[in-house]
């Protein structure tokens, strides 16, 4: 999958390109980041990206013209790579919040260009003529889109078909199939008082697969049950419900 991000501290991407699962994948080449400065595109001696709000007001705005010729040079850039499906997204603690559904489509795309925001924001003007979408990580602001960007790259790239194997697969995530994951356990088998439950012992498949279910139903419930609401079971899991209930 093709990204282009358009960011004043390109730096900050090596921590999605060298390490982790988002590292290997940009190794293997199963994804490219091209990082674009939008200072490269500024005028002037001291090539000026934000300027004094109009109105007055605290802070900076990030300039619409030199992130518009940054938006053009990620464009011909995804031309050269073949993408072709490519919004123009903003990470923006007014856009829409991020969840696994929206990822999933994500991954559809044959690219992204993020845009990352600084200062106070930037000039809505250029939001007009070149964003498509907005997205938000929460409902808190922080100091700069970076963050949010590569919040949004790791849980698309983990999703990229080859870029984990099937023993670190994501199919069992929370939020996947609507539930929270189930807990995980690994050696040693008592840890201060507390036991590995057997059943994740004894070798019996069915019996784990049932097992886990249940506690991811359980967790949910607990923890978020506005979910529950949504989650279309299996028969197998409705069947494994009513066992449970007697
Ligand atoms: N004044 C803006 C507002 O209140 O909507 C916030 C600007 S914020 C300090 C600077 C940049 O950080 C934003 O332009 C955006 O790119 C990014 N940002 C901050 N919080 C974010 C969030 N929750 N989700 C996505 N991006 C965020």
């Amino acid at each position: 999958m093709f990204f282009a991000v358009i960011t004043l501290f390109p730096e900050m991407f090596e921590a999605i390109t060298r390490f982790g699962i988002s590292g290997r994948a940009a190794q293997r080449e199963l994804m490219q980041i091209h990082c674009i400065n939008p200072r490269d595109y500024a005028e002037g001696n001291y090539k000026r990206v934000d300027e004094r709000p109009f109105g007055g007001g605290p802070g900076m705005v990030m300039m619409a013209e030199p992130l518009a010729k940054a938006i053009h040079r990620a464009k011909e850039l995804a031309h050269e790579a073949g993408a072709v499906n490519v919004p123009v997204v903003y990470m923006s603690p007014q856009g829409q919040t991020l969840n696994e559904p929206a990822v999933q489509e994500f991954v559809q795309y044959d690219g992204l260009i993020l845009l990352c925001g600084r200062y106070e924001g930037i000039d809505e003007r250029l939001i007009q003529k070149y964003v498509d979408q907005e997205w938000s990580i929460g409902d808190y602001v922080l100091s700069g889109g970076e963050l949010p960007a590569m919040v949004l790259l790791d849980s698309i790239i983990r999703r990229l078909p080859g870029v984990m194997s099937d023993e670190q697969s994501h199919v069992q995530d929370s939020f996947v199939d609507g539930l929270l994951d189930c807990p995980q356990y690994t050696k040693p088998d008592h840890f201060e008082g507390l036991d590995v439950p057997e059943v994740l012992k004894s070798g019996h498949h069915a019996n784990i697969e049932k097992w886990r279910f249940l506690q991811r139903y359980q967790r949910t419930l607990e923890r978020r049950p506005e979910l529950v609401e949504q989650v279309e079971l299996t028969k197998q899991q409705k069947k494994w419900l009513k066992d449970e209930r007697g």
